[in-house]
């Protein structure tokens, strides 16, 4: 993830806004990225911008240390640091370039959950479980094992301790312009562009 700090600025895409079609449309991807996350990015720098001692943290740190910072920007700290962490994290997550589980994270992967096609179910069954807006994860726990969580809103997977390998935006603007109220074809959709060469360097970052 990112070292930059205060000001944060809205990193472009990895791809172009129209790469991932036909599975997330181009539209979407525009406001998404251009809109949604550049609020986010907005907000998190004015609630910081009369606060030099937490201007030179990372997302992490200030995800972390939010709960100990004054009232007047504690939940906007918690809640658009992680709206950039997430959607960053989310962004980077997707590729136009069709791609297979690979690497360490595919072996544990099989050996976690005995096919590809299971962990696909059980990950679609939590993201479908997220009531409203949120994201579903696949993480490394301290104990080194896999596992599937959700998040509500913009909460990120830190603070649990775990470390994030694969996450996906369920917010109703991450699929509502193309899939309208149909989360599970949505979910399909993102497992046709995920990039697993990412979530497999991110697995290999989270086993260090
Ligand atoms: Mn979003």
């Amino acid at each position: 993830m990112t070292q930059q700090h205060y000001p944060f600025s809205n990193p472009p895409l990895p791809y172009s806004y129209d790469a991932l079609e036909p599975y997330i449309d181009e539209k979407t991807v525009r406001i998404h990225h251009d809109k949604h996350l550049q609020t986010y990015v907005n907000n998190l720098n004015l609630a910081l911008k009369d606060y030099p001692e937490y201007q030179h943290m990372t997302l992490e740190e200030l995800i972390l240390n939010a709960y100990f910072m004054p009232q007047a920007i504690q939940v906007a700290v918690w809640n658009n640091a992680g709206g950039v962490y997430n959607h960053i994290f989310y962004f980077n997550g997707m590729t136009p370039n069709r791609n297979a589980p690979t690497g360490n994270l595919a072996k544990h992967m099989l050996a976690m959950y005995g096919s590809f096609e299971q962990f696909q179910e059980k990950f679609t069954n939590s993201a479908l479980s997220v009531f409203g807006s949120g994201y579903a994860w696949l993480v490394l726990g301290m104990d080194g094992h896999l596992s599937i969580i959700t998040t509500k809103n913009q909460n990120t997977p830190l603070p649990s301790g775990v470390c994030p390998i694969l996450g996906i935006d369920v917010w109703e603007h991450a699929y509502y312009l193309k899939h309208q109220n149909e989360r599970e074809a949505y979910i399909r959709d993102w497992f046709q562009v995920v990039n697993w060469q990412q979530a497999n360097e991110n697995y290999e970052k989270c086993m260090r």
